[in-house]
């Protein structure tokens, strides 16, 4: 396999720019840090396809927060760490629903199309969430309409240096200190040093190590595997919350999500059989957390031995359901189904990344200059299962918090990195090469067979055995955008069943069969992973000289 990530390529130039804050990801937390940087620093930021092809613009439910009359933030704080199945760091908990009304509010002033009735906000119910507080904009199109406004607040209204379609290869390191990151541009294949003072991973999640996924294709978990190879310490990396409404139907290559407001508004989970089979599950029926709803769900499915159960809104008002959900009805129109009139087999499905990089409560990692936020942070918000709408919420409250403290580290800083220079390794092909579309193939059938919603310690060991054969067999002539994504999903998915392997107990959304009690005596605690230094990334910089 070619190595090391970091390196130049035989005759080719190496291009650079240089910034004070280098934004690496264009979902909401990267375009959130972004346009709230520019406003002191010099910024640019990088991802590596469109701003529409991101997670946050596939988002439907819409942005918790305790803006309603009978809401507090006392209130979300609670449903929070009670989703979280002791797992949630409180203090996060706390900024996130103390610091959430006022940053949703400053995105209703870039983003307006907010939904209103009369003037005043309108508010969803989600599961597990004890009062309606979920805003939501265009019903249920609520992620387009803030990925649109925030980038076109970046493009017109801000000085960021935006890139497009610039795939970010891996972390520059010097002396553990980050200093920006080599990218490959996928347009003309150029690679580029892009040198900063800090650096704000904002690159989503992981989805895609699983076949099935909600997550578009540029969930690949890269974010969170060059930090690790750059030193960052990662975890919880075994809480993959599985979404319980996943549209089941073949042939889809990302899943349709059919959002859990509908269940808020009252539709309801009817087994094979049509009984509503999560009233004697859960008090809250249909409404209770994301965990508990999928352990029902595979419950059902496994005494009916199906693969699917069904979500029911036939009872619901006709046009008032095509109004509201407007993307699940054109989406379901598509295969032929009608939210009005149908039961809409749904069956759980990958669809957040709960663990990530380690963040503090100001988004700083562990390695020196590198801050995260945004569904790549494990900043403990979410404990050991995400309450729903709590991770655009997130993404705002903690990039505002990562801006805020940029001047602190800035202003700390007693040399320039603009005046570092790189002298790369150059990359080793192999001769002959793997091809990455099966390799990958064979990754997601190995994940979704053997480490999927419901996890058994022979099959997670015998999932490791499959991933590290498969590593060991890779062979790349050169190495481009699919490559390098293998790769970095490898990484994921090894660490994901290895930390699997080793929670021996069910908590959250983390599932095992062989297992199924919680063991708060063991288990009340993360997993956290971190690279021994000399495994470290920055090993492989060649010199690195100060002119
Ligand atoms: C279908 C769906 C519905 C959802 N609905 C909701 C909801 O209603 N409410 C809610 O709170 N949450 C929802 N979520 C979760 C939420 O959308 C995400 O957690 C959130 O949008 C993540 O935002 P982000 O900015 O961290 O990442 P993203 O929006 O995924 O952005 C990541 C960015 O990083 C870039 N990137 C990644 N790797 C690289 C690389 N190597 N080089 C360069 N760039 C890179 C990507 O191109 C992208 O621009 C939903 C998720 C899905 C899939």
């Amino acid at each position: 396999m070619p190595r090391p990530y970091i390196a130049s390529r035989s005759g080719e130039p190496l291009h650079r720019r240089t910034f004070d804050v280098l934004v690496l990801g264009g979902g909401i937390a990267g375009l959130t840090a972004a346009i709230a940087a520019a406003r002191r620093w010099r910024v640019g930021l990088l991802t590596k396809s469109t701003f529409d092809d991101t997670t946050t613009f596939l988002a439907q439910g819409g942005i918790a927060a305790a803006l309603g009359p009978s809401d507090s933030p006392e209130l979300h704080f609670q449903d929070t760490v009670n989703a979280g199945a002791g797992l949630c760091d409180e203090e996060a908990v706390r900024v996130l629903v103390n610091e959430g009304p006022d940053r949703v509010r400053e995105l209703m002033d870039i983003c307006p199309r907010f939904d209103k009735v009369d003037g005043q906000i309108v508010l969803g119910r989600e599961g597990a969430h004890s009062v309606a507080r979920v805003v939501h904009a265009g019903g249920d199109a609520t992620g387009s309409e803030v990925s649109s406004a925030l980038a076109e607040a970046a493009r017109v209204g801000s000085s960021v240096q935006l890139y497009e379609n610039e795939f970010v290869i891996g972390l520059l390191t010097v002396e553990g200190r980050c200093v920006g990151a080599l990218t490959l541009n996928l347009d003309d294949g150029g690679l580029t040093l892009n040198v900063a003072m800090v650096t704000v991973l904002a690159t989503g999640g992981a989805g895609q190590v699983y076949g099935r996924t909600t997550n578009p294709p540029v969930a690949t978990g890269d974010g969170i595997a060059m930090a690790y190879r750059a030193g960052a310490a990662i975890r919880d990396l075994e809480f993959v919350q599985f979404h319980p409404t996943g549209l089941a139907v073949p042939g889809q290559e990302t899943v349709q999500l059919v959002t859990e407001a509908l269940r808020g508004e009252g539709a309801y989970l009817r087994n094979a059989a049509g009984e509503r089979f999560m009233i004697s599950y859960d008090s809250r029926a249909e409404l209770a957390s994301r965990d508990v709803v999928v352990r029902a769900m595979v419950a059902e499915m496994r005494l009916e031995g199906s693969d699917h159960v069904y979500l029911d809104a036939t009872h619901l008002d006709a046009a008032w359901l095509h109004q509201r959900f407007p993307r699940v009805t054109a989406g379901l129109a598509e295969h032929g189904l009608d939210l009005a009139t149908q039961l809409i087999p749904v069956a759980p499905v990958c669809h957040y990344f709960v663990g990530g990089v380690v963040t503090d409560v100001w988004g700083r990692t562990t390695v020196p200059g590198l801050y995260a936020s945004g569904e790549v942070a494990s900043t403990g918000v979410h404990g050991a299962n995400r309450l729903a709408s709590n991770s655009l919420l997130e993404g705002l409250v903690f990039s505002d918090r990562v801006v805020r403290d940029l001047d602190r580290y800035i202003g700390r800083l007693g040399e320039d990195v603009r005046r570092l220079r790189f002298d790369l390794p150059e990359a080793t092909a192999d001769a002959d090469g793997s091809d990455a579309v099966s390799a990958r193939h064979r990754l997601t059938s190995v994940m979704s067979d053997k480490v999927g919603v419901l996890r058994r310690g022979d099959d997670l060991r015998a999932a490791l055995a499959d991933l590290n054969a498969l590593t060991s067999e890779l062979r790349f002539a050169s190495l481009g955008e699919a490559e390098y994504e293998l790769l970095n999903l490898l990484t994921l998915g090894t660490q994901i069943a290895k930390c699997a392997l080793l929670r021996e107990e069910s908590r959250g959304v983390h599932l095992r069969d062989d297992f199924p009690a919680v063991d708060d005596q063991h288990w009340r605690r993360h997993v956290t992973l971190r690279l021994p230094t000399h495994e470290r990334e920055e090993g492989v910089i060649g010199k690195v000289e100060r002119s």
